[in-house]
């Protein structure tokens, strides 16, 4: 018997890693397909490296700007509504005290406890901090690690620069040689796969090259 690791992440902590971790693996995704898409519509326009790599770095900007300003406008909504619902909590607890220890009570039952143990447990938690107890158990929020629209707008700028570069590189590169359009793909995909395996493991890197593909 191997003694067992106690070291996977819990509650907040890989709430707010996936949340940077989805916004990063979304930005290469787009910044692959998109920019590869431009590449080889320009590369078949044209056989200028210049004006290719010209288009192509316009699209990596513009597109990892407006993926971060998206990240961040959508995952501030989400921080907003969550900042919302601790606020009412707040105001529920201070004004209705014995209703809301009563729903903590039923919650834990819920969760599997006897009648006995989830009264007790939620008497000592509301003592210990009733708006913790209730944003974790009734809102499934920690209040200290509330998503962070900063973390997943720099996630995906970062990631969709990486994803743009990839189709990028290999499009200049391959300017006026054979027809860019039969390499464009396929070395993208494989980018997309180097890329998605180092970050977000086997299952995240074939996803996201079967995107870029
Ligand atoms: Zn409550």
């Amino acid at each position: 018997m191997t003694e067992p690791t106690h070291d996977e992440a819990h509650g907040g902590g890989l709430a707010s890693r996936l949340n940077w971790l989805r916004a990063a693996v979304l930005g290469a995704n787009d910044g692959i397909v998109s920019t590869a898409g431009l590449v080889v519509g320009v590369a078949g326009a044209t056989d200028d490296r210049a004006a290719l790599l010209t288009a192509g770095l316009a699209g990596l900007l513009a597109g990892s700007m407006s993926m971060a300003a998206g990240e961040y406008v959508s995952v501030s909504t989400q921080r907003d509504s969550e900042k919302a619902a601790l606020a009412l909590e707040k105001r529920e607890l201070r004004e209705q005290p014995e209703a809301e220890l009563e729903e903590l009570a039923d919650l834990l039952e819920g969760r599997g406890l006897s009648r006995e143990v989830a009264r007790e447990a939620a008497v000592q938690l509301t003592e210990r901090d009733a708006l913790r107890a209730h944003a974790r158990v009734e809102l499934g929020i920690d209040p200290d690690e509330l998503t962070n629209p900063w973390h997943a707008a720099g996630a995906s700028f970062l990631a969709f620069t990486v994803g743009a570069l990839l189709p990028l590189r290999l499009g200049a590169a391959r300017t006026g040689r054979r027809c860019p359009a039969d390499h464009g793909g396929r070395g993208v995909g494989d980018g997309g796969y180097v890329w998605g395996g180092g970050v977000a493991g086997s299952g995240g890197g074939l996803r996201v090259r079967r995107g870029g593909v």
